[in-house]
């Protein structure tokens, strides 16, 4: 019989660790709690929500709710937990997140082929995860320091970061290219860099919107991050009515073909994906309140209309630079036979992060019985999901949620109303030939 460690029972954990004893490996689960709680895990019990108890939407016309569905059909723990435990939500899945841990907790403990050890590994030299057939490391976004200092000295200084600084992504479909124009400073023919140009007015007031704007309060284990360099937009804001236009919006090297007049300040917006179908915000990391994201950042000239595939934040989380360190199949280039799933890797959310632990455990299955399994494709939520890993579009690897911005552009020209369900029929019509195949 194969034997796999994993690292943390967290959603990734429980999901790779289940995927692998149904199929006959035998698993050891290590779990720090209760001996050693994270600044926000407060349960003894598994796969523990430390935040909202909703795994988003549960509609197909949207990228999480896609994931859902293929997370059915690949037979998840963590969503046979959410339907057994589920609260009305409207078209969100949301649970009785005290009966959803439990149930979780309760089919890994009654599994055969698992045994739980309730102890803290604090490297990855440690003497309790060697002499496995593999070792699958889903700590989580708040992993131990002792764990988290290890695999920084395995895979270097750059390889791992300890918190994200998110900025909002737009569809390119919702952008308003009457106001909005190409071009990169000094090179107007680049088209990297969509740019949205601002009266003095127009500045002013979205200024002042951003400094009242609600936010987000930080937890105390949070309150350091802003000092590593990575200044939220509202508090540059705060510094002064001019930061922002001597900073990440000066207008210093880009011409407006819509007008004569020379920008006052200028909002940059970089392309996210090689289809150029999804653009994020240059230097909007924020703590806005997500409603005041939306409303706030709509008064930006040419984004009146933006409709948001993900918005800002910033968080404190542990995950790794995935393109550079990770292999194709999840493994720690540096360190063969380490395996990584969940936040972690760089995915963002509680579905992302079971989904990479379920994708994972199906791997290490198909590689532990000398098969090869072909990797879902980038049309399914899972596939983009997972190719998020492998693409390095900045010099910063940021996190992300599952959205169709992920996924390859349509082929064919489909009206704006329709695009997400043209999105999500491709999604499922690819996921079972991927799946029958
Ligand atoms: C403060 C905060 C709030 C968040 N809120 C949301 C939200 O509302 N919605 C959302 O979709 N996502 C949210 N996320 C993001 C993310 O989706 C969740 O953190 C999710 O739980 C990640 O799943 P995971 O399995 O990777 O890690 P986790 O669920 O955190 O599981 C990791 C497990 O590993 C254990 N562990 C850590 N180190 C060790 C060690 N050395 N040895 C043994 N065990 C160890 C931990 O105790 C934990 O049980 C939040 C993240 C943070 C940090």
């Amino acid at each position: 019989m194969k034997k796999v460690a994993v690292v943390g029972a967290g959603l990734a954990g429980c999901e790779c660790a289940w995927k692998l004893a149904e199929s006959g490996v035998s698993v050891t689960l290590f779990e720090m709690k209760p001996v050693k709680y994270s600044q926000a895990h407060e349960r003894d019990t598994l796969a523990e929500l430390i935040c909202s108890n909703s795994f988003r939407s549960a509609d197909i016309t949207a990228g999480v709710g896609l994931l859902n569905a293929e997370m059915h059909e690949l037979g998840s723990l963590v969503m046979e937990a959410a339907d057994a435990t589920s609260v009305p939500a409207g078209k969100a899945l949301a649970v009785d997140r005290e009966l959803f841990s439990r149930h979780i907790t309760d089919r890994i403990e009654s599994h055969e082929n698992i045994e739980l050890k309730r102890e803290e590994i604090t490297s990855l030299d440690d003497e309790r995860i060697q002499g496995f057939d593999a070792v699958c490391i889903t700590a989580g976004p708040l992993a131990s320091e002792p764990l988290a200092q290890s695999l920084t000295q395995t895979v270097g200084g750059e390889g791992l970061y300890f918190y994200d600084a998110i900025a909002p992504i737009v569809t390119r479909d919702s952008i308003d290219f009457s106001k909005a124009f190409w071009g990169s400073r000094w090179r107007p023919e680049d088209d990297d860099y969509l740019n949205c140009p601002m009266t003095e007015d127009e500045y002013k007031s979205f200024i002042k919107a951003l400094m009242e704007g609600e936010k987000v309060q930080a937890r105390d284990f949070e309150k350091e991050i802003h000092f590593e360099g990575c200044l939220p937009v509202e508090e540059m804001a705060e510094r002064g009515e001019m930061t922002l236009a001597f900073g990440p919006l000066k207008p210093v090297g880009l011409t407006n073909p819509h007008s004569e007049e020379q920008p006052f300040a200028v909002v940059q917006l970089r392309a996210e994906n090689r289809d150029k179908t999804a653009f994020n915000l240059v230097g909007f990391q924020t703590k806005l309140k997500y409603p005041e994201q939306k409303r706030i950042f709509r008064m930006i000239p040419g984004l009146e209309n933006a409709e948001f595939l993900r918005l800002g934040s910033i968080h404190r989380n542990t995950y790794v630079n995935a393109p550079e360190v990770l292999s194709e199949e999840l493994e720690l280039k540096a360190r063969p036979g380490v395996f990584l799933a969940g936040q972690i890797t760089g995915v963002e959310g509680y579905l992302e992060s079971a989904a990479c632990g379920l994708w994972l455990g199906m791997l290490l299955r198909a590689r532990l019985e000398g098969n090869d399994l072909s990797h879902p494709p980038a049309e399914t939520a899972l596939g983009a999901l997972m190719g998020h890993l492998k693409t390095t579009p900045h010099k910063r690897f940021q996190p992300s949620n599952i959205n169709f911005g992920l996924m390859p552009g349509l082929k064919k020209r489909v009206p704006k109303k329709f695009r997400k369900e043209e999105y999500a029929k491709r999604a499922r019509d690819v996921f079972n030939n991927w799946l029958n195949s």
